[in-house]
């Protein structure tokens, strides 16, 4: 069966006009000025994430501008289908997803001997054989996904190896890691709106991303595309580690840690269970072996943001715990932050070349993959790209570092005022006035309601967040006094939390809720939100307490006396 991945319109796309389609990867700027294809169609969001990083990878490898003017131009006046097909035909012989010959993201060698699994394990939301075994499969259901079209299928094989987790003993996790690697891409404002243009955005001048890491002089074809050759093995003990040396920097884009074949021998007629659509040749199952690829190293993918650790080794960033939010907006856009959190390298070269009026945005995505195996969701936001002069960064950054870590105050008030409205006692008042509490030790926090409550303040304040950050940024630029911005967050975080804790404790339905208690842990919320802690943060002024008044006014007194 031949189907290449180069030659087949198998890429769910919208036009403008709202037509759904399917194109070839070289029709992406097809009928560009009167109908453009406007964004990805698949119909999972998952696979959208791989279809575009599928799309970006292509275009990276054979068609990626010499310099900044290239770039700029094409930008606007993209190559014709006819030149991009030219320029793909150039890789063709590495997408042929069946035939005699290598396959797509497939094991070179054979391996007849293994048995074959039900095609729904190429999904990553769904547990692989080691899960099954432990019965771990709570999140999607065994036995909905039993066959799939060509196009289902190239797709879901590509997001399995770009995000593989490493789902039992030998299985190699992806060259991003296997938690759960987070993609962030710049992508267009109004006026740049077609998937051309969102590709284009994430392309890197040519010199740049050979030079980002890994060896642009290892030029075999197999440098690039791993199954092209025999799988680079890592077998305990005997097998070998690929670090960024062994491979050209296109491998990033092609990597293949999963020894995968698709069983394209038997192909069925039917209706494939991911998207519907009738196929002649439905794929029902493949074979998968560990000992693949071992990429081990500090990997500087382009479209992914990294940590440095302190022995200067660099880490992917992956989803974490509580959603993307806000919070997490500085290490993802922020080039000199000083965290030592780097973003995607296409993000740091998007500020070279930024224009005044674009208002950019950055699309962050990825799986929630917790303790090896565990997948809990997929992740997607959409946060903004500002341009801030760099004299002025610094402050800039500081002042949104204290938003957010006023806002993380916050939430750790309002689940602590939760905890205590439900499950508490108060034994009685401390010095201060301050109520005492005493939590039970049979109670167990539980983690995924917290979990939540935090979430959902996250994504209550969101919107204020970004309005507040545009604000700040003005008021630094202009030198202006910029205390109404602060004291007006304060109060939609102060607010929020109020909301929050409402809505949790009078909705619960624990039976002896007391309603005392509940009155003296939310008023001690709005103490708690409204005291020093949060306002130093904010830079508001503190009224002094009681205590404070005490001892200034004792030092007062002792220095009237030295005099
Ligand atoms: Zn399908």
């Amino acid at each position: 069966m031949q189907f290449n991945l180069i030659d087949e319109r198998w890429i769910p796309v919208i036009r403008r006009d709202g037509t759904k389609t399917m194109i070839a990867p070289w029709e992406v700027t097809d009928q560009f000025k009167e109908n453009p294809v406007v964004s990805l169609d698949a119909p999972r969001p998952d696979f959208n994430g791989a279809l575009i990083q599928f799309l970006i990878g292509l275009v990276q490898m054979v068609a990626a501008p010499q310099n900044n003017t290239e770039w700029r131009k094409k930008l606007i006046d993209p190559p014709k289908p006819d030149e991009l097909k030219k320029m793909f035909a150039t890789v063709h012989h590495a997408f042929d997803l069946g035939g005699d010959g290598p396959r797509f993201m497939q094991a070179f060698e054979s391996f007849d001997d293994f048995t074959l699994s039900g095609v729904a394990g190429l999904l990553i939301d769904t547990p692989g054989e080691n899960a099954l075994a432990q019965n771990k499969d709570h999140f999607i259901k065994r036995g909905t996904v039993n066959s799939m079209c060509l196009p289902c299928c190239a797709t879901a094989l590509f997001t399995s190896q770009i995000n593989a987790y490493g789902d039992g003993p030998g299985y190699r996790t992806s060259l991003r890691g296997g938690s759960g690697p987070l993609t962030t891409l710049v992508i267009s404002d109004d006026r740049h709106n077609t998937l051309w243009q969102l590709i284009w955005l994430n392309i890197l001048e040519k010199g740049c991303f050979l030079n980002i890491c890994a060896d642009a002089g290892k030029i075999a074809p197999k440098d690039t595309f791993p199954w092209l050759a025999a799988t680079r093995t890592s077998e305990q003990n005997t097998g070998h580690e690929t670090t960024p040396m062994n491979v050209h920097p296109n491998q990033m884009f092609w990597s293949m840690s999963q020894r995968i074949k698709l069983n394209i021998e038997e192909t069925q007629i039917g209706t494939c269970d991911i998207c519907g659509n009738f196929s002649n040749s439905c794929i029902a199952a493949f074979k998968k072996k560990n000992s693949g690829v071992n990429y081990v190293g500090s990997w500087l993918h382009p479209l992914t943001p990294y940590r440095q650790k302190e022995d200067g080794t660099t880490i992917p960033s992956h989803g974490e715990r509580g959603g993307l939010t806000y919070r997490h907006w500085l290490g993802y856009v922020s080039v000199d932050s000083g965290n030592n959190r780097s973003p995607a390298r296409v993000v740091h070269e998007f500020y070279k070349r930024i224009k005044p009026d674009w208002q950019f945005r950055l699309w962050v995505f990825g799986y929630d993959i917790y303790n090896s195996a565990k997948v809990r969701c997929w992740y997607e936001a959409k946060m903004p790209l500002l341009d801030i002069d760099k004299k002025i960064l610094k402050t800039f950054e500081d002042e949104i570092a204290n938003l957010v870590v006023s806002a993380s105050e916050v939430i750790s008030n309002t689940k602590s005022a939760i905890k205590k409205a439900l499950f508490a006692k108060v034994k009685g008042v401390k010095k201060n006035g301050e109520a005492l509490w005493e939590i039970p030790t049979s109670i167990k926090e539980d983690k995924e309601f917290f979990y939540q409550v935090a979430l959902t303040f996250w994504q209550s304040t969101e919107a204020i967040f970004y309005h507040t950050m545009f604000l700040l940024k003005d008021c630094i630029e202009s030198g202006k006094e910029s205390l109404g911005i602060k004291m007006a967050w304060h109060r939609n975080l102060c607010e929020s939390a109020d909301n929050i804790f409402v809505s949790n404790v009078m909705n619960n339905s624990i039976e002896d809720t007391d309603p005392k208690r509940v009155v003296i842990a939310r008023s001690e919320l709005g103490r708690y939100n409204r005291g020093k802690k949060i306002k130093e943060l904010l830079g508001m002024p503190v009224e002094k307490s009681k205590s404070d008044k005490k001892i200034r006014s004792k030092k007062e007194k002792k220095q009237s006396k030295q005099e």
